[in-house]
C-alpha cells in the first residue's frame, strides 16, 4: 500500500470518554476522531493523560465510561491482541537474545505464518526501515536509532491498521531524533498505517503530524493542523505550549463588527483574531509571536507599533533574540533572522517595533 495521504474515513472514534483511577479523574469528556492514514500526535505536559489515552486505544486500560470504536466496531470487550493495533514503547522491548531478523519475525511466527511468507515479509519490512544489511546483528550491537527502526519494523510487519507510538524517540539524541522523525514520516507514507504518536515535545509534534491533539489536565483543549494550532491558538495554554509568544495585557472590549480594542499601558491595539465576551471591558492578553515582530516604523494601517528599549541581545547563529521593555513597562522578545552585513540595534537602544495586525490574537487569561 502506498497512499501517503490521509483519508477522511474515521478509524478511531472516542465519544465522551472518561477515565478514573480511583477518585482521580485522568481523562474528561474525550471526543476524538482519528482518520485512516493520518499521523496524529497526542501532545501535552507531563501527567496530562496522553499515555492513558493511548493505552485505552491499545486495550491495556478500559474507559470508565464513554465509547471507543475502531473501524466502526465497539472494541470495549476486545483484548489488545484482538484489536487492529500495534504499540511501540519508549524502551522498544526488543528481545536481546534474538537477532534483528528474528525480532521482526517473532510476531508472525507466533501467529503461525508460514516460513517463506514470514521471510519475505520480514525482508520487505527491513528494507522499508533500511536495516537489511544488519539483519543478523544482535540487539546489543545496535545504536539507539537502529533499535528504534527494529521496533518500528517489528510492529509494522504485522500490518496493523493503527500504530501507537509512546514517546518513541525520547531516548535518542537530538540529531538522530530529527533524522528518525523524517524516517518515520517516510515509513508512514510507505505503509499507509495510521500513526498515533505520544509526545510532550512540541517540535516533534509539529514536524510529524497531520493533526495535533493538545491535552491539558485530562481534557482536549484543541485539535488542529500544526500550522493552525501555532498561528491560531484558541487558549492561552495553547499559545504558550506551542513555541514562544509575547503576551501584552490589557482591558478588551468587543464592538458589534467583531473588532476588539485592547487598552494597554502602551496605548490601544485593534485586533480581529480571537474573542472576548460582549459588553464591558474584560481583562485579556494579546499574543504576538517574536518572529512576527521587526524593527521598523509602521508602514500601513495593517500594522501595530510600539516603542521599546532593548534590554539584552542574544546572538544564536542564524537568529538573534532581543529582550525589550516597552514604554508602558511590558517585557517581550523579538526574533530576527541574521543576514551577513545587516545592521541590528544593540542593548540600550530605543527602537520602534512593528508587526502586522493579523499576526496578533486576543486570548483570555
Ligand atoms: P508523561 O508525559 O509524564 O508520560 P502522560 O501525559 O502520558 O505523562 P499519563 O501517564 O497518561 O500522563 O497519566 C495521567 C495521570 O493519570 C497522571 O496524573 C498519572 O499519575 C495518573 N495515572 C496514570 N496511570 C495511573 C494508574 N494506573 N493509577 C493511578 N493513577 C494513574
Amino acid at each position: 500500500m502506498n497512499r501517503g495521504i490521509s483519508s477522511e474515513t474515521p478509524l478511531i472514534e472516542m465519544s465522551n470518554g472518561q477515565k478514573k483511577f480511583g477518585l482521580f479523574q485522568a481523562l474528561t469528556n474525550i471526543d476524538l476522531t482519528i482518520n485512516e492514514g493520518e499521523i496524529v500526535t497526542l501532545l501535552g505536559p507531563s501527567g496530562c493523560g496522553k499515555t492513558t489515552l493511548m493505552r485505552i486505544i491499545a486495550g491495556f486500560e478500559a474507559l470508565s465510561s464513554g465509547s471507543l470504536k475502531i473501524d466502526g466496531k465497539d472494541v470495549a470487550a476486545l483484548p489488545p491482541e484482538k484489536r487492529p493495533v500495534n504499540m511501540v514503547f519508549q524502551r522498544y522491548a526488543l528481545f536481546p537474545h534474538l537477532d534483528v531478523f528474528d525480532n521482526v519475525a517473532y510476531g508472525l511466527k507466533v501467529k503461525g505464518v508460514a516460513r517463506e511468507e514470514r521471510r519475505s515479509r520480514v525482508q520487505a519490512m527491513l528494507k522499508t526501515v533500511q536495516m537489511e544489511s544488519l539483519a543478523h546483528r544482535f540487539i546489543g550491537e545496535l545504536s539507539g536509532g537502529q533499535c528504534q527502526r527494529v521496533a518500528l519494523a517489528r510492529a509494522l510487519v504485522n500490518g496493523p491498521r493503527v500504530l501507537l507510538l509512546d514517546e518513541p524517540l525520547a531516548a535518542l539524541d537530538l540529531k538522530i531524533r530529527q533524522h528518525m522523525l523524517a524516517e518515520m514520516k517516510r515509513i508512514q507514507m510507505e505503509t499507509g498505517a495510521t500513526f498515533v504518536y505520544v509526545t510532550h515535545d512540541q517540535d516533534e509534534a509539529m514536524i510529524l503530524s497531520d493533526r495535533v491533539v493538545l491535552i491539558d489536565r485530562g481534557r482536549i483543549v484543541q485539535v488542529d493542523k500544526p500550522q493552525d494550532m501555532y498561528f491560531r491558538p484558541r487558549t492561552l495554554f495553547a499559545a504558550k505550549f506551542l513555541g514562544e509568544t509575547n503576551l501584552f495585557e490589557g482591558k478588551a472590549g468587543a464592538s458589534s463588527d467583531g473588532q476588539i480594542l485592547l487598552q494597554t499601558p502602551d496605548g490601544p491595539f485593534d485586533i480581529t483574531a480571537g474573542a472576548v465576551p460582549m459588553g464591558g471591558a474584560h481583562t485579556a492578553v494579546m499574543s504576538v509571536r517574536p518572529e512576527a515582530m521587526s524593527f521598523r516604523r509602521c508602514a500601513s494601517q495593517d500594522d501595530h507599533e510600539l516603542e521599546a528599549e532593548i534590554d539584552d541581545v542574544i546572538f544564536s547563529g542564524s537568529r538573534s533574540f532581543f529582550h525589550l521593555v516597552s514604554r508602558g513597562g511590558q517585557k517581550f522578545r523579538v526574533q530576527v533572522q541574521n543576514l551577513p552585513g545587516a545592521e541590528l540595534p544593540g542593548t540600550g537602544d530605543m527602537v520602534h517595533v512593528c508587526w502586522r495586525k493579523d499576526s496578533a490574537i486576543i486570548l483570555q487569561p
